[in-house]
């Protein structure tokens, strides 16, 4: 849960600890992720999702000889408009709107939990149709406004010291519940404010559920949409090589941002399982082919579990394996979870492990509390709620 939390805005639901219990165990990396139900993709129970695009809307609006454009404009109500639903659309015909809210949804998460910290930043806990939930976050940092949301229910990628992946993972998210969590997130904005960054460092493994995250992130740079340029989008991955070669080939011009944690591959196969089949070499290689198709930065996340790979020795092994790459590292001090037995790094080891990188020329960068509180928080709130009730 994030630090400093003042004020729980909407109690949670009554939740269904059973459903995480006997959901599949992905900490072996298993890449068979549960689809979606169903009925989130088409309208074989309750209507589904407006912006998911097997939904139709498109061709929905053909069937009912509308031009194709009101789609467009339909997004425009969602997105710049903030239309919690059809009703508000007032340019469209009574009829058409009538119609809209019979087969569509705009919203098919509820608010389980909604927390404010002192410092502006705002936590979502959404329970989604088939009662899982997920965790999304705003930022408030000067002009910035952030978006941190999750790619999947659970993670199947086991890294041992972050709390979304310790019952394995549940199910990829759809795109329309990607999409959910912005227009969520962008209610809490008075109207004059406007998202203006994406990371997906929430929940799950973005890589791993690239067919419905595209699709999301596609709609968010959408002129009708949020219009926000990829350039400020952020994909973080445990890396995933193969995913990594497909984002190069289709989509290089996303900020991406790989998870190290160690720089050798004993300590972080321990720390980051699927690392085992994978290697770091492999993924060295991907993130420098993703380098070359983007020429933006790359950025390497390291978070700093104390006296586990916080060492001098491990900071001057970092600097090695990184060599003359132009690369930013993104030092994470750990952010405890509860029943877990990683620590804090204490300062003097987080200084020292610094010194040595910055020393070395390497270009770091310490997430300040607020980030690291939101990032590294992610997966927590989900299990204090399931806890709790
Ligand atoms: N699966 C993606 C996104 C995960 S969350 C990935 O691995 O990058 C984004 C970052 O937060 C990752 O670097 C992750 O390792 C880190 N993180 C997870 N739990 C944390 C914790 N308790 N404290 C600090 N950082 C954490």
């Amino acid at each position: 849960m994030i630090g400093g939390m003042t004020s729980e805005i909407y109690p949670a639901d009554p939740g269904d600890a059973s459903a995480a219990e006997n959901a599949p165990r992905g900490r072996d990396g298993s890449p068979a992720v549960p689809p979606p139900p169903p009925s989130l993709l088409s309208s074989s129970s309750a209507p589904p999702h407006i912006l998911e695009p097997a939904a139709g809307l498109e061709e929905w609006l053909r069937q009912r000889q509308q031009p194709v454009w009101r789609a467009k404009a339909i997004r425009r109500w969602l997105f710049g408009r903030r239309a919690a639903s059809p009703a508000d659309m007032t340019d469209l015909s009574k009829d058409l709107r009538t119609r809209l809210a019979a087969d569509f949804r705009i919203w098919t998460t509820t608010i389980a939990r909604h927390s404010r910290a002192d410092d502006g930043t705002e936590k979502l806990l959404l329970e989604l149709e088939d009662r899982q939930r997920i965790e999304c976050v705003l930022l408030r940092e000067g002009d910035r406004r952030t978006v941190c949301i999750s790619s999947q229910v659970g993670c199947a990628m086991g890294c041992v010291f972050c709390a979304s992946g310790l019952d394995g993972v549940i199910r990829n998210l759809t795109t329309g519940e990607i999409l959910e969590q912005l227009l969520r997130l962008q209610q809490l904005l008075p109207a004059d404010e406007r998202l203006s960054h994406i990371v997906v460092m929430g929940m799950g493994e973005p890589l791993a559920n690239l067919d419905r995250l595209l699709p999301a992130l596609a709609t968010a740079q959408d002129p009708e949409g949020f219009g926000i340029s990829q350039r400020r989008i952020t994909i973080s991955t445990v890396g995933l090589p193969k995913a990594i070669d497909r984002l190069t080939e289709e989509n290089p011009g996303y900020h991406l941002a790989v998870s190290l944690h160690a720089a050798e591959d004993p300590l972080r196969t321990r720390l980051v399982p699927v690392n085992k089949s994978i290697g770091l070499a492999e993924v060295m290689a991907a993130a420098d082919r993703y380098w070359e198709a983007s020429g933006r930065r790359l950025t390497f996340e390291y978070v700093l579990l104390g006296s586990v790979n916080d060492s001098p020795e491990d900071a001057q092994r970092l600097v090695r394996l990184l060599g003359r790459r132009a690369a930013l590292v993104n030092v994470i001090p750990y952010n405890a979870v509860a029943g877990l037995p990683w620590r804090e790094p204490t300062p003097g080891s987080q200084e020292r492990f610094l010194d040595v990188l910055r020393t070395a020329g390497v270009n770091v960068q310490v997430r300040r509390r607020k980030g690291a509180r939101i990032d590294a928080a992610c997966g927590q709130l989900r299990r204090l709620a399931a806890q709790a009730t």
